[in-house]
């Protein structure tokens, strides 16, 4: 991913504020996020991830047809058969340039240390997110949060030379391929488990009965579980995701699901595996645990968290305005 598409990431995400004036460089931005990412999926993501399907799930993936649009609607994340019988896996520049704005702040947050402040930040998005899920379904577009730097006061100088280093445009590229990587083998699981023919035309739009939201949660807990094997397979540690994984959760499919499913279990089950992932197969992370004292504390606390996140689920705690403690 080039520089450019970073700084256009960052543009989308913050321009709401000027409005009418800028709605072209907005669109131009916006246009880039698209070009970049979708050359990304095609020529990196999807192989990889079709290389760790079994052979049936392959045929049924390799006819699906993932496109980037330009929307700023941060819901448009969503697997479906169009009309022509088309599978289809959309995602939408808004929610893009979510995440993009997501790992940027964490990319900030690790090189100067704001640890109490990317905590705080996140809970501002996460609030963003909550009180703008009507809005959004409605499909408007409410004004985002201020960028992380901006929310820092780091000099403007400062972060333009960071975000145009080479050290950025490597950690951003790999923490954008990751998320992409289970985002889209996510969706992925809705065709290749036939989740659409297998819910009942009834099940499709809110507001769900009890029994559609068994149904639904279970098809989520499933797409997740896919998710998190292809990317075991591929050396992606779900950690790496969890940071991510509540916008996600929050946000796919225009914030339907958000409303009913238990998304506190199913943040867990994915910490859950990247605890076991770091700890069984992850080289970097049992080098770190070894010799970083500090890292070892955050791990540990993050472990503690994953028991707590545990017990609220099964207590029956389903949303949750939970932050994820980021290792990263
Ligand atoms: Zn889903």
């Amino acid at each position: 991913m080039q520089i450019i598409s970073i700084i256009a990431f960052l543009i989308t995400f913050t321009a709401s504020n000027f409005a009418a004036a800028q709605t072209s460089e907005r669109l131009r931005a916006a246009r880039q996020i698209q070009a970049i990412t979708q050359q990304d999926i095609n020529s990196i993501v999807k192989p990889a991830l079709l290389n760790a399907m079994l052979p049936k799930e392959r045929r049924i993936a390799e006819a699906v047809n993932i496109v980037v649009v330009v929307d700023e609607r941060i819901g448009r994340v969503v697997a479906f058969i169009d009309n022509f019988s088309q599978r289809k896996i959309e995602i939408s520049t808004g929610f893009l340039a979510l995440i993009g704005a997501s790992i940027d702040a964490n990319l900030i947050a690790g090189k100067w240390g704001y640890l109490k402040e990317i905590g705080e930040y996140k809970n501002k998005i996460a609030n963003f997110l909550r009180g703008a899920r009507r809005e959004i379904r409605e499909g408007g577009t409410p004004i985002k949060p201020e960028s992380f730097a901006e929310y820092v006061g780091l000099p403007d100088d400062q972060y333009k030379k960071f975000s145009k280093s080479k050290e950025y445009d490597y950690s951003f590229s790999v923490a954008m391929r990751v998320m992409l990587s289970f985002v889209l083998a996510h969706e992925y699981a809705h065709h290749v488990f036939n989740h659409f023919e297998n819910t009942p035309a009834s099940c499709l739009n809110a507001p769900l009965g009890e029994d559609c939201l068994k149904a639904r949660r279970a098809q989520e807990d499933e797409a997740d579980d896919f998710g998190v094997r292809l990317n075991w397979m591929l050396g992606n540690n779900p950690l790496f995701a969890t940071n991510y994984f509540m916008i996600f959760g929050l946000v796919e499919n225009g914030l339907l699901s958000s409303e009913h499913s238990p998304s506190v279990c199913r943040l867990e089950k994915v910490l859950d595996a990247g605890i076991q992932f770091s700890e069984n197969s992850d080289r970097i992370v049992q080098h770190l645990l070894q010799q970083n004292s500090e890292f070892q504390k955050q791990f540990k606390m993050l472990k503690n968290f994953r028991v707590v996140l545990k017990e609220q689920c099964e207590a029956g705690g389903l949303l949750t305005d939970t932050v994820v403690p980021g290792l990263f």
